[in-house]
């Protein structure tokens, strides 16, 4: 399984690299960006949650690709409406209708990639649901429009779950209608990540890794002179971040 983690500065992009690791950056860092955060590879998240949760519109699939174009990009997702209690009350829609939003933002994702010349492999396509039962539905209706047998397909709300089992039965559900996709797992973490790890292509930080990144932001954790009382953006600080992060995944 490879691990994807999540970054929001250059430095964390290029340390993230440096490690052997690919850095996931979200669309709500690159929006205003003229030029690219950096020259090493990322892949790019729609910030969809954060958009949602902050009653934003998501971002739309012209701006998303202008951004994959501007940066040296191996996965750009959907911009998709995932479907945990918190988020269908913020939108005020039903489950149905995030399942819809996303398929359709998978469709004008593909679209606009090849109109640009884009290459539609990619693009991360998005499936999602609350039961099983709709993320049968969200499969079968991304199984209508995939190009590439082996597309990268995330699957969201996994992480707001108590059970394992659950979380397994719906990675199993997804692949066994996608069978050749490389499948993606938004935000799991701890023991349910070690649960799926053997059954899924990658797995995200994002979710989880800047509550992590936030307990070292705002306190002296280096012996340098020039980090009075905090290590905001220290690269000694980030490197200590990301070797807790990748010895908690590696325990998993
Ligand atoms: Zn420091």
């Amino acid at each position: 399984m490879r691990m994807i983690l999540g970054a929001s500065t250059k430095k964390h992009v290029e340390k993230i690299n440096q490690l052997g690791y690919t850095a996931m950056v979200s669309f709500n860092t690159l929006e205003f960006r003229k030029s690219p955060i950096s020259s090493h590879t990322i892949w790019i998240d729609s910030g969809s949650f954060t958009r949602l949760s902050s009653h934003k519109p998501l971002a739309t699939p012209e701006k998303l690709i202008r951004v994959a174009q501007i940066n040296n990009t191996e996965i750009v997702f959907t911009p998709d409406a995932m479907c945990e209690p918190q988020i269908i009350e913020k939108t005020g829609l039903d489950v149905d209708e995030h399942i819809r939003i996303t398929h359709e933002n998978n469709k004008y994702m593909l679209e606009v990639a090849e109109k640009v010349n884009f290459p539609t492999e990619k693009i991360g396509l998005v499936v999602q649901g609350w039961t099983v039962k709709d993320y049968i539905k969200s499969a079968n209706l991304c199984k209508t429009i995939i190009k590439n047998p082996n597309q990268i397909v995330g699957i969201g709300t996994l992480c707001r779950r108590h059970s394992f089992s659950e979380i397994g039965e719906i990675v199993d559900t997804v692949k066994s209608i996608l069978p050749q996709a490389r499948i993606h797992a938004f935000g799991v973490k701890g023991p349910a990540l070690a649960y799926i790890k053997s059954k899924i292509y990658s797995a995200d930080s994002f979710a989880w890794a800047f509550h992590r990144f936030g307990d070292f932001r705002y306190q002296k954790i280096c012996q340098k002179t020039d980090c009075k009382t905090k290590c905001n953006n220290c690269t000694i600080a980030i490197e200590i971040w990301i070797n807790s992060l990748i010895k908690t995944i590696n325990g998993f």
